[in-house]
């Protein structure tokens, strides 16, 4: 038996739409999985987690100054 063909909205590929298959309806397995499983890790940072991303992100800032400065 044939299932209906749909395009994942996500990434654009062509699925079977299967009646167990979980997730939505309008995304393929692969796309839905990782929103089945729960919430994204990266949305749960913690403070500490955040404030060193900060410092990173200054550091990195920091040095593409430099960068810029020395090839004047
Ligand atoms: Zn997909």
């Amino acid at each position: 038996m044939a299932f209906p063909i749909k395009v994942c909205v996500a990434c654009g590929e062509e699925f079977e739409l299967r009646p167990e298959k979980p997730g939505f309806a309008n995304r393929c397995p692969q796309c839905s999985a990782p929103e089945a499983t729960g919430p994204v890790s990266k949305a749960r940072m913690s403070a500490d987690e955040m404030k060193g991303e900060r410092e990173a992100n200054a550091a990195r800032r920091q040095a593409i100054k430099d960068l810029l400065y020395t090839r004047k």
